[in-house]
């Protein structure tokens, strides 16, 4: 393994970054010099090497996260010195979102522009959003009855923070995590997914340059039940902030829970649904349900992955669908025209086949899609991991397709009666993510999102974030809240303080 990697692009740039852990404002070997493979998902061919931690890396990067939080960050510096790092960090990472475009379509396989116009610049602004927030940590007073007696509170950095991200939006999950917990004062450890270990090395050669001292913020790639269970585990964090599966964010939490009892953030799974009624702007809704099921290859965690649709209009709906669906543009994904890559991984593309394989199985009926996608004869894309967008209609409960969480352009479809059909429907599921409300009816509308169990429920539209509202589930779908307000309240916590201005003691204390 090499210290640095140079990846030349297909668009004929170079790009280069370190392979190390980073740890102490260095990039380093693992303890016993184990590597991971990044593979590119158009090809299935490797891209290179990089380090992946062990326990005592771990140990290692907690240990200078802990130092840094007590000389340089936390209490020891001021909300504008976070801020300023936080903005300088945004600058450049929209000075540099070409190369970081590129590289996290080489390690990920999502289009070129899709990583750079939405992921990068909604990472940069979410830097910017809680740089904005660094100086607006704020406790209250509370007004006394009894004695001469001033209470108030103090939003405290809560220490040293796991955090533990997944594949799908490797650049922007890095965002959310980071950003509420360097503005607030926390300092970090964080662990990328080990399908998409890259991009977090070139933003932690640019987090130097943004001016973060030593130790603030650590990288550890790795796999997840070393690196990722070594973070639950570990003692010396105060916190763990996990995105991913349902089954790990358990494994995480029983791991914080039996060992320091440290505070926990779960943003996981789900099967979220998007219930369209007859008076819906039709080809409107058609386009808000296909992106909200193909964006990013289907690999969203509040995918609309199931499609309740009203009887009356299911076959025109479903039309519109196969329309869009058989439009989308499959391939390259340095081709600007591309609306879908591969998948992220081999292990997901075959889970993903053996899904669409069990819902013909289980008789569902395919109404376009259910197969790979074949490139020219020879094509190195042949290699890749594309599957071509499914709609299987006449889901039901007990098909793997429509209970499980697919993770991949496959949008399981059934019918339904009415408004209570449709919410009985609708919350049929152990998950809670996200839900989507189709209609022209108001009154419609705003009986849905009180009945919806979702943490997020979007009206005549689907899949859209705000980096200034909270998200986060309900349910088997996690707790706590990213983005807004909320996101950096969980990264504090609240200390209070009784000052006395003219009580006296009196000893002993009699009745
Ligand atoms: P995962 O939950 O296993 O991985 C997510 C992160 O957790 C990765 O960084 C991984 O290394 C880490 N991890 C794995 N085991 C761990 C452990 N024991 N302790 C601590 N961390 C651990 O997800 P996956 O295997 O990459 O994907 C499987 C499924 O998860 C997908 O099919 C999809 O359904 C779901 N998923 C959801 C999201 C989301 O945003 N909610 C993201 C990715 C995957």
């Amino acid at each position: 393994m090499t210290d640095k990697l140079s990846l030349k692009t297909p668009r004929g740039r170079t790009v280069a970054f370190p392979t190390g852990l980073f740890i102490d404002g260095k990039f380093s070997k693992s303890s016993d010099g184990t590597t991971l493979t990044s593979i590119n998902p158009a090809t299935g061919k490797p891209l290179g090497d990089v380090s992946a931690g062990t326990r005592a890396d771990v140990d290692r990067a907690v240990e200078a996260a802990r130092t840094a939080f007590d000389t340089v960050w936390g209490p020891n510096s001021t909300p504008d010195v976070r801020c300023r790092a936080l903005n300088k960090w945004a600058d450049l990472i929209e000075a540099h979102a070409d190369e970081l475009g590129e590289l996290e379509s080489l390690d990920n396989g999502k289009p070129v522009w899709m990583a750079r116009d939405v992921d990068i610049m909604d990472s940069a602004g979410c830097l910017r959003y809680y740089a904005g927030l660094a100086d607006k940590v704020e406790g209250k007073t509370i007004e006394q009855t009894e004695g001469q007696k001033l209470a108030f509170t103090r939003s405290e950095a809560i220490g040293v923070v796991g955090q533990i991200i997944p594949w799908n939006y490797p650049i922007q999950m890095f965002a959310w995590k980071v950003a509420p917990a360097l503005a607030a004062g926390n300092t970090i450890v964080l662990k990328p997914a080990e399908q998409t270990p890259l991009s977090a090395l070139r933003l932690a050669e640019l987090s130097v340059e943004a001016g973060f001292p030593p130790g603030v913020i650590n990288i550890v790639n790795g796999l997840g039940p070393i690196v990722g269970q070594a973070i639950a585990e570990h003692e010396g964090i105060d916190k763990v902030a996990f995105t991913g599966s349902t089954v790990t964010g358990k494994k995480v939490a029983v791991a914080a829970a039996t060992s320091n009892l440290k505070r926990t953030t779960l943003e996981l799974g789900g099967k979220s649904p998007a219930v369209v009624f007859e008076d819906a702007d039709l080809e409107q809704a058609a386009h808000w349900v296909t992106n909200g099921i193909l964006f990013n290859m289907g690999q969203d965690c509040a995918a609309s992955s199931r499609l309740l649709v009203q009887k009356s209009i299911h076959d025109d709906f479903v039309a519109r669908l196969v329309r869009n669906f058989e439009a989308h543009q499959i391939g390259d994904p340095f081709d600007d025209k591309t609306t879908q890559g591969p998948q992220v991984s081999e292990m997901q593309y075959k889970k993903i086949l053996g899904l669409i394989q069990s819902g013909k199985e289980q008789g569902a009926t395919v109404a376009t899609g259910g197969d790979t996608v074949q490139f020219a004869a020879g094509h190195e894309y042949n290699g890749g991991y594309f599957v071509r967008p499914t709609i299987f209609t006449g889901c039901r409960k007990g098909m793997r397709i429509y209970d499980e969480e697919i993770f991949g352009p496959v949008l399981c479809v059934m019918a339904f009666d009415d408004e209570d059909d449709a919410v009985q429907r609708a919350n049929d599921t152990t998950y809670g993510l996200g839900a989507g409300i189709f209609s022209e009816n108001a009154s419609r509308c705003m009986r849905m999102v009180h009945k919806l169990k979702a943490g997020t429920v979007w009206c005549n539209m689907y899949l859209a974030l705000s980096n200034a509202v909270p998200f986060g589930g309900f349910r088997q779908s996690g707790y706590g809240r990213e983005l807004g307000i909320e996101g950096l309240a969980a990264y504090v916590q609240t200390k209070a303080v009784h000052w006395n201005y003219g009580e006296k003691a009196v000893w002993p204390v009699t009745g």
